[in-house]
């Protein structure tokens, strides 16, 4: 290969693992070349909550009185027994080896991250955020944003929550520019398109393809290359290999549009032969793989994301969304206006501290302590209408004029996106129902559908009960011109399957070989099913240690 660049580590994405990567092996005396694809850092964690799950007898663990352990965290993150209330098993599947050796890095890593000039909230660690995070103890601490910008709303937080407010923000701003610091080169809008490897299934990895606003590069990297593009399930492809139903029409997802995760990592890194682990950890139902949309006319509807006119994307997020707080102000109806659900029902949930009461490690009792609950709000959304399609189909939240009114919407630019067609209105349902044309409605809302579900809607209203899903007591009918169709649609968000890594972040083949000179981290690996960004720092940070030695 004839290099336009080289360092001795070449890293790929600056995310909550790229850039602990980058750190690290910079710091270990590499030249480290880092490359973003899209215009500006941070990646979804810049665009988190900033609640970072790190036990195992933290200082933080330690003043408050907490007693933890790497052995605990191990022994929580591959628990056999433990169960959602639908059934779903949270951590029986994760790699020993990979649980492992997150566990004995907790400490490291947070440590690490002060070091590296992280704030956290000057609080007991808690189960705020948490997502499968071990059941024995708190674990969450908060990333604070002081007076970086939120990417959001792209203007700092208010001065008197600036050290108690938890944001991404607050871990990232630092981390970008402790990577600066200690002179990571970094170059954006360089997407990586390929890896290069001796031989395609055999030798060192040598380096990178990267695209370049419309050039081809060639980076080289002397000593290893390391994948932190931050997971799969933006890529309609390659989810579907875990689950069919997801096709095109679950187009909003989390920490989108300020970064994507297309799979871009795994399938280059595949390209060379690296295998996927851990896949149930993908498919299995629970916490945030698929999310309810918590915000509705608008195409990124999660619930804790809220785009702002300020935000650097905002002209491709193009609304904020309605925030919802009270699903008795609308209906759910599918692509023919049929409702499907109990609109109130929950998405899937997930294991953490207190999240099983009475919890004895590896004890069945766990699950016979744990009220079993089929809660299967999503897998109804993702039904379809019997058109042999595998996916579900836009879900539209159907209300009037006053549940606007009852949750303060605002039902106009910047708040929904009517030019995209994710947010509709009109003075009679018939025509509201003849209105929806978007080019993820595969068929026409059948008008008198529409008009029938609202009527017997409003009739359970009258009637205190819905004979059909069971909602609560219905409170409010539908009833008031004007009348809105806001896309409801779920919103997918983490990847919890990937690349096949062992202890030390190597890539592994199909074979069970070390690609040489290949590591992976965070949401592009595999084996180890836990939302979010203490993996993915603490993945970081170990490939970043071992690429560089
Ligand atoms: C709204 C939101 C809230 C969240 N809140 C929390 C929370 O409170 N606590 C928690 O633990 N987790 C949270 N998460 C999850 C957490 O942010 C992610 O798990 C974590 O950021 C994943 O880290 P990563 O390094 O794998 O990917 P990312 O942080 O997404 O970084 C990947 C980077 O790689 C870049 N990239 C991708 N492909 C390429 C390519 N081909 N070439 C070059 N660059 C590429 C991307 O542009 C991106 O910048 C949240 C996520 C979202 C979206």
């Amino acid at each position: 290969m004839k290099w336009h660049s080289e360092a001795d580590v070449v890293v790929i994405g600056s995310g909550a693992t790229g850039l602990p990567a980058a750190i690290a092996a910079r710091e270990a005396g590499n030249s480290v070349i880092l490359v973003e694809a899209q215009p500006h850092m941070g990646g979804h964690a810049i665009t988190s909550g900033g609640n970072v799950p790190l036990g195992g007898g933290t200082s933080a663990q330690k003043k408050y009185g907490i007693a933890d352990s790497p052995d605990l965290v191990f022994q929580d993150l591959t628990d056999w027994s433990v169960v959602q209330p639908n059934g779903a098993p949270d951590y029986r599947y994760n790699d020993r080896e990979i649980v492992r050796a997150f566990a004995d890095n907790n400490v490291s890593t947070y440590d690490w991250l002060l070091a590296h000039g992280v704030t956290f909230a000057d609080k007991a660690p808690d189960e705020r955020g948490g997502i499968s995070v071990g059941n024995s103890v708190p674990r969450e601490m908060h990333a604070v944003p002081l007076d970086w910008p939120l990417a959001h709303t792209g203007k700092p937080v208010d001065p008197a929550v600036r050290a108690t407010y938890s944001i991404g923000a607050g871990l990232m701003y630092p981390l970008i520019e402790a990577a600066r610091r200690a002179g990571v080169e970094t170059l954006l809008e360089h997407k990586m398109t390929a890896i290069h490897r001796e031989d395609p299934a055999s030798g060192r990895v040598t380096g990178i393809e990267v695209e370049h606003r419309g050039t081809r590069l060639s980076i080289g990297a002397r000593k290893a290359v390391i994948v932190g593009t931050g997971g799969s399930i933006g890529n309609v492809n390659f989810r579907r290999m875990f689950d069919p139903r997801l096709t095109e029409e679950y187009c909003g997802l989390a920490g989108m549009p300020w970064s994507d995760q297309d799979a871009s990592g795994e399938i280059a890194a595949m390209a060379v032969g690296a295998a996927l682990w851990g896949l149930f950890n993908q498919t299995g139902e629970f916490g945030y793989a698929i999310t309810k949309a918590g915000r509705i006319g608008c195409q990124y509807g999660y619930q804790h994301l809220n785009w702002q006119p300020d935000s650097k994307v905002f002209d491709k997020a193009r609304a904020t969304g309605l925030f919802v707080s009270d699903w008795q102000n609308a209906i759910m109806v599918n692509m023919l206006g049929q409702r499907f659900y109990d609109e109130t029902g929950p998405a899937f949930t997930s294991n953490n501290y207190n999240g099983v009461k009475a919890y004895v490690p590896g004890s069945y009792l766990n699950a016979r302590n744990v009220a079993y609950n089929p809660n299967n709000f999503l897998n109804a959304a993702m039904a379809g209408i019997g058109d042999g399609h595998n996916g579900g189909g836009p879900i539209w939240a159907i209300f009037d004029s006053e549940a606007a009114a009852r949750q303060k919407w605002v039902p106009e630019p910047p708040f929904v996106d009517i030019d995209s067609g994710f947010f509709f209105s009109a003075n009679t349902i018939t025509e509201l129902a003849a209105k929806i044309r978007m080019k993820y409605q595969r068929v026409p809302m059948p008008p008198e559908k529409l008009e029938a579900t609202i009527a017997r809607y409003n009739a359970f209203v009258d009637a205190g009960t819905d004979a059909d899903f069971g909602k609560p007591k219905p409170l409010y009918k539908i009833a008031t011109a004007p009348f809105y169709a806001a896309w409801a649609t779920p919103v997918l968000h983490d990847t919890r399957a990937g690349v096949r890594i062992n202890a030390q972040c190597e890539v592994i083949d199909m074979q069970g070989d070390v690609i040489p000179g290949l590591y992976c981290g965070g949401e592009s690996a595999g084996g180890f099913s836990q939302h979010g960004l203490a993996r993915c720092v603490c993945q970081g940070l170990i490939a970043g240690r071992n690429a560089g030695a």
